[in-house]
């Protein structure tokens, strides 16, 4: 069942520009190829969009030490971390999950990238992972105020999250691991989806920015620094997504509605967009038209590199009028 995966090669290396704290440099995404999320091989478990398991070993445990050589391997050469501002740090599941990713290699992983230049190391979990005692042991080896730690509410509202992603955790939950990270000093990075299955482009658009008002606002009130990482939703192969856009009853979201939630968002806080399909060759991803697609694209990732969204207001095409944004429009289907 399994595809063949070399037990010493990481599942994803890419580099993308980013600014991290106004200082431009490249963003390193290192995924191992690990066991995989828990919840997403749970009977019942797993989110309708999730199409990561083709990264992960979907179950096959991997030892200590191919993990380790696996991380040594693009990350542990002098000179690996040149023009490294930002380390993503994933195994396609929570890296704080003992049964995903053990202590040892957690601690190797996080002490070579805190020796490191590396302003930002981020790592991934689901909130019941995110505890005291592993965040401070995390915050020891490369410093509180560079870890953040990514989790994936996708949406405030509960009905969305809880039935249309599937998500299988409430708000008392996020809000107890934001506490969490705001008393160990580390930072928070929500992930938002645009689009889950079930919302139509402008619903999809403004539970986005009510999700984001919402994650700002306790972030501030419970004292951790906190960014929104708003990712438009493609249709990745092996989801409950790719069945109903099969079936004509999704479309990604329009790269126009991508633009509008970011510049709604970003007056809020800071914001990424997520432009990466992290190699999931995806049937289909956010777009604009022909003519604007690779336009929008581009500024969307000049949006991550700078932080500023001016430049967006100055977009148009002929299909904007037509991208399904306005108020009330049903045009879900393909
Ligand atoms: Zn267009």
């Amino acid at each position: 069942m399994s595809p063949a995966f070399d037990p010493r090669r990481p599942a994803l290396v890419e580099r993308t520009p980013i600014s991290v704290d106004g200082v431009s440099g490249d963003r390193l995404l290192f995924i191992f190829c690990a066991v995989g999320c828990g919840y997403a091989r749970r009977p019942g478990g797993g989110c309708s969009n999730c199409g990561f398991h083709p990264l992960s070993t979907q179950g096959a445990p991997l030892s200590d030490a191919d993990l380790i050589a696996q991380f040594d391997s693009a990350l542990g050469a002098p000179g690996a971390l040149d023009g490294v501002v930002e380390v993503d740090l994933f195994n396609s599941g929570s890296f704080l999950a003992d049964a995903e990713i053990s202590p040892a290699v957690r601690a190797h992983a996080l002490a070579a990238l805190g020796r490191s230049g590396v302003k930002r190391v981020l790592i991934e979990s689901r909130p019941e992972f995110v505890t005291a005692d592993k965040v401070a042991a995390a915050c020891a080896l490369v410093g509180a105020q560079r870890l953040e730690v990514g989790i994936g509410l996708e949406s405030a509202d509960d009905r969305v999250r809880e039935q249309l992603v599937n998500k299988g955790f409430g708000r008392a939950e996020f809000e107890a691991a934001v506490a969490v990270l705001a008393r160990t000093g580390a930072r928070l990075l929500a992930y938002l989806l645009l689009k889950p299955l079930g919302l139509d482009e402008r619903a999809a658009i403004e539970d986005a920015v009510a999700s984001a008002r919402y994650v700002f606002d306790l972030a501030r009130r419970l004292g951790a620094p906190a960014r929104v990482a708003l990712q438009p939703v493609f249709v990745a192969p092996g989801t409950a997504l790719e069945r109903e856009y099969r079936a004509g009853r999704y479309r990604s979201p329009s790269l126009w509605s991508a633009i509008e939630a970011v510049q709604r968002i970003s007056p809020l806080g800071e914001l990424l967009v997520g432009m990466s399909d992290e190699g999931l060759q995806p049937h289909l991803a956010p777009q604009g038209c022909e003519r604007c697609t690779p336009r929008l694209r581009a500024a969307l990732i000049e949006f991550n590199r700078t932080g500023d969204a001016t430049a967006l207001a100055a977009l148009d095409c002929e299909c904007r009028a037509t991208s399904g944004r306005a108020t009330g429009n049903q045009s879900n289907g393909v």
